[in-house]
């Protein structure tokens, strides 16, 4: 207990020192990332820096234009603000994966209604407005996500120049002027994608595919955005302050965005990311109705951790809580894509293992306990870090229609045959028998 008394003051200090200290660019962690990842980073950021001293070339200021760019910084910093909570879930809820923000709706309009230097001003008004108050993340990851922005801006110039010459800053109209802007949201896009999964790709080598592109559904999201920005362009060149009127309905469409958290979070559970019981249970009597109807085998295994109590007892129970994550984590690798694993409780699961024979069933339990026994952790104890390598598993197999015919006797011949293994000593599995009916 004395030590964590005295810890706990001292690792406070650190941080409020760390906040400061980041603010000065010597400090950044940027300096210390691997060369690939410096390189990168500082040649985005160079290339963006480049691209604004160049658009200077086609700055235009006429009255319009300050009426046209306080607009948007307006409807930007309401949207901000208003959009503030939704935000902060949405980014949880990414966990680190590439997370799409809608800051691009404000920006692109820009790009297409304001000449460069403007455009880049929203840019940089949208991204330090962000940074005060969404997120405080460090400076350099900030000046690099606008960078991305004002290459993504620039990709979206040159096709509007090439492919509709003098109609920008503006909205042209007429079929060539919608081919333009089309094109230029479509290079926008790939721009902007591009380089940031390339940042995420070189500083996390090891993350999955799905963690670097982000969820497929937010590549609809920024469609959506740019879709407004092309509107709220052709707003701003016939009607401009209607464009504040229509931030009420962006408003609205922003607030739905958070009923994929939502759902995501109803059928999640939180401290191991896998299915939750409940959902768990849906998704298994949807799958046994599919095997009955199409006369086709279906495993279910019922999975325990051996002396768990004692797991906890030794290192403690935040080591404990470790220890569990990394079990689900290694269940989660060792299941095909078409299976489904489920916390049911505690240091419980269930496996769903659709199409798959008894024979498959009792292989699929064997490679999931070796693999379980095969696990080191390494763990925060009350005296440092320490491996635990001693976790083992007890399972039970059951497959349908050998073990049982509904989800509740599959589910009891499975839970049956775990206690079975618990008794034959543990960390082995035990299959269900063949049910007499
Ligand atoms: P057995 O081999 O018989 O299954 O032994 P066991 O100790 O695993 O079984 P028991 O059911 O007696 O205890 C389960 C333990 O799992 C007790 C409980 O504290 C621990 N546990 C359950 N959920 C969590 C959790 O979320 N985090 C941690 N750290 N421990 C948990
Ligand atoms: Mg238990
Ligand atoms: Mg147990």
């Amino acid at each position: 207990m004395s030590s964590i008394r005295h810890w706990r003051p001292k690792r406070r200090r650190r941080r409020e020192t760390d906040a400061v200290s980041s603010w000065s660019p010597s400090h950044w962690a940027l300096w210390s990332a691997r060369p690939a990842v410096l390189g990168y980073v500082l040649s985005v950021d160079l290339l963006a820096v480049a691209v604004l001293a160049v658009s200077f070339g086609g700055l235009r200021t006429t009255a319009d234009d300050w009426i046209r760019l306080g607009i948007l910084a307006l409807g930007s910093a309401i949207h901000i603000e208003a959009g503030r909570e939704i935000e902060r879930l949405r980014w949880a809820a990414a966990e680190g994966a590439t997370y799409v923000n809608l800051k691009s709706m404000w920006i692109f309009a820009g790009v297409l209604i304001l000449s460069p230097p403007l455009a880049i001003a929203i840019i940089a008004f949208s991204s330090l407005h962000s940074w005060f108050r969404l997120r405080r993340i460090a400076p350099h990851r900030s000046f690099f996500s606008a960078a991305t922005l004002v290459l993504a801006s620039g990709a979206a110039w040159m096709c509007v120049n090439t492919i509709n010459p003098s109609s920008h800053p503006g909205y042209a109209g007429g079929l060539i002027g919608l081919v333009a802007v089309v094109a230029a949201a479509a290079s926008y896009w790939f721009v902007n994608f591009t380089l940031v999964v390339g940042a995420v790709s070189l500083s996390n080598p090891d993350s999955s595919v799905g963690k670097v592109l982000g969820r497929p559904g937010d590549q609809i999201i920024v469609a959506a955005e740019l879709g407004l920005g092309i509107a709220t362009a052709v707003l701003l060149s016939t009607q401009p302050w209607l464009t504040l009127v229509a931030l009420s309905t962006v408003l609205g469409l922003h607030r739905s965005l958070l009923v994929g958290q939502f759902q995501f979070a109803a059928r999640t559970d939180q401290h191991t990311g896998l299915a939750n019981g409940v959902f768990w249970h849906e998704i298994a009597a949807k799958e046994l109705d599919r095997a009955r109807n199409g006369n086709t085998p279906l495993g279910v295994l019922y999975l325990d951790l051996d002396h768990f109590k004692a797991i906890n007892d030794t290192y403690g129970h935040l080591a404990g809580d470790q220890v569990l994550k990394a079990a689900a984590d290694e269940l989660k690798h060792e299941i095909r894509t078409d299976d489904l694993v489920g916390r049911l409780g505690g240091e419980e699961f269930a496996i769903l293992l659709p199409n798959t024979t008894d024979d498959e069933t009792e292989q699929a339990a064997e490679r999931i306990r070796r693999r379980i026994a095969a696990l080191t952790t390494v763990v925060l104890t009350a005296q440092g870090l320490t491996t635990v390598d001693s976790l083992t598993c007890s399972i039970g197999a059951a497959a349908y229609p050998t073990a049982g015919s509904t989800l509740d006797e599959l589910l009891l011949a499975a839970d049956t045959a775990t206690y079975a293994a618990k008794n034959a000593g543990r960390n082995c599995v035990v299959t269900a028998p063949v049910c007499s009916r």
